[in-house]
Order: C-alpha cells, then sequence, then structure tokens
C-alpha cells in the first residue's frame, strides 16, 4: 500500500491509500489549544480519539447521516473517503460555554433553549477562524450556500443523535464542531472527527469537564479523562 504524507494538521495526518478515494487518517497524541499558542502531548489519545470517533461516525450512519467513515485500520487509524471540504466549521451549541460566553456576556452553564445554536465559522488559521454568516457565503461565493443550508440541517441531526447518546452514558453534550465536504460523487458528507477535542463534554450532575477543556485551562487528569470518555463511549449505557 503507497502511503504518501498527504496533509499534517495540529492533531492528525492524512495520507494516500492505492485508492485514490480513500485516504489514511492518522490520530496524532499531539494537542493544541487557542489556535496552536499552547501546545502539549496527552498520551494515547490518537488512539483514544480514533476510537471514539470510530463509534461515533458509525452511530451517524446509522442514523443516515452521510460520513467520510470506512473502517478503523491500525490502532489510531482509519480509512476515510477523500473529500473536498468545505472551507465552513459547523457549531452546535446546547450550553452556554467558551467563545459564545465570551462573546455575548453570557454565563457558562445555562441550557440554549431549543433549538440549539447552529453557528459558522470560516476556516482560516491565519484569520483565527472567525465567525461567518451566510450571507458572506453567498456575497463572497466561499462555498455552495445550499449546501451550507444543508451542513446546518445536517448538523441539527447530529446534534440530536449525539445528544442522546452521551446523555445515556451521563454526558451532555455542550457543544461541538463538525467539518463537511464532497465525496467523489459530489454528494455532502461530514468529515473529521466528533472527539473530545472538538466537544465539550460535561459529567451529568457534577458539570465535570470531560473534554479538550482540562488541556486548554489546565485542570489536570487529561490522559485519564480522555480515557473515561473513551470507556463510557464504548461501554453499554447507563
Ligand atoms: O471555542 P468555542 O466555544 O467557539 O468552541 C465551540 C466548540 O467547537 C467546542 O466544543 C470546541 O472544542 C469546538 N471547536 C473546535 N475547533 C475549532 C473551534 C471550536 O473543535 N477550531
Amino acid at each position: 500500500m503507497t502511503e504518501d504524507k498527504l496533509y499534517e494538521g495540529k492533531a492528525k495526518v492524512l495520507f494516500s491509500t492505492d485508492d485514490p478515494d480513500v485516504l489514511l487518517l492518522h490520530f496524532k497524541d499531539d494537542a493544541t489549544a487557542f489556535n496552536g499558542v499552547k501546545k502539549g502531548t496527552i498520551g494515547g489519545k490518537g488512539q483514544i480519539n480514533c476510537l471514539i470517533s470510530t463509534v461515533c461516525l458509525k452511530l451517524l450512519e446509522d442514523a443516515g447521516v452521510p460520513t467520510h467513515f470506512v473502517e478503523r485500520v491500525g490502532d489510531a487509524q482509519m480509512l476515510v473517503k477523500r473529500l473536498d471540504m468545505a472551507p465552513v466549521e459547523v457549531v452546535l451549541r446546547n450550553v452556554v460555554a467558551g467563545s459564545l460566553a465570551k462573546r455575548l456576556g453570557l454565563e457558562e452553564g445555562v441550557a440554549v433553549p431549543h433549538p440549539p445554536c447552529v453557528e459558522l465559522y470560516y476556516k482560516s488559521d491565519e484569520l483565527d477562524d472567525p465567525p461567518l454568516d451566510i450571507d458572506h457565503v453567498r456575497a463572497f461565493d466561499l462555498w455552495d450556500v445550499e449546501e451550507v443550508e444543508e451542513m446546518k440541517r445536517l448538523g441539527i441531526r447530529v446534534n440530536e443523535v449525539l445528544v442522546d447518546f452521551f446523555k445515556a452514558r451521563d454526558i451532555t453534550l455542550v457543544d461541538f464542531k463538525i467539518e463537511f465536504g464532497r465525496d467523489a460523487e459530489g454528494a455532502l458528507v461530514l468529515g473529521d472527527e466528533i472527539t473530545p477535542d472538538g466537544c465539550r463534554l460535561w459529567e451529568v450532575g457534577t458539570c465535570r469537564k470531560m473534554d479538550k477543556d482540562r488541556f486548554r485551562r489546565d485542570l489536570g487528569d487529561v490522559e485519564e479523562t480522555y480515557r473515561e470518555v473513551l470507556a463510557r463511549v464504548t461501554g453499554p449505557a447507563a
């Protein structure tokens, strides 16, 4: 199998395979925060995140959300469909936290009244992923507008499925970021990952943070907590 490195990001590496439509996605132990300003490693994170993402993407696929997942092929590696990624991040919020709390001066931990907030961000390390409006997508032809509307609709479905899944494991899905792209046939497909790196996960009852905020805010027990999320995700529902 030929494996040329195509792209190396902060937490993942993409390699080509013999099949032009399939890539090998490797999850790294590296962790970064604040757009790469804070750097570190979380022991075992690559393997943990690969497993968590495998479970979540399969769950979503079964719920009718098309994903790039093909199969897990190594401890920290999965085969995925090659996608032409949209330069748009979709963030879903069920509880006020992070940049939303900061930007609007809201108290962290307050429930977002139903339906959840669906936000768009422009993928650009240079610009620090600024918030994006659908009108910006249209005006500056950043991506197909109908497809971005579909990303928002699919995001709501992803949220419904994951909220129930995590709730059954005594975890509140506070917020998360997802990314989409077009596959070889031009269909819109969920890409990237669903892991504690890109989701805020709080333990039900205690509100203990079980995600990358432990690393971002130096809360300690980062690896142990990621392992606990994995155990809950791969274990039976409570
Ligand atoms: O920082 P903010 O509150 O906007 O993040 C919202 C959610 O999106 C969090 O779960 C965070 O982990 C995720 N996110 C991400 N990658 C980004 C921005 C946000 O995974 N570039």
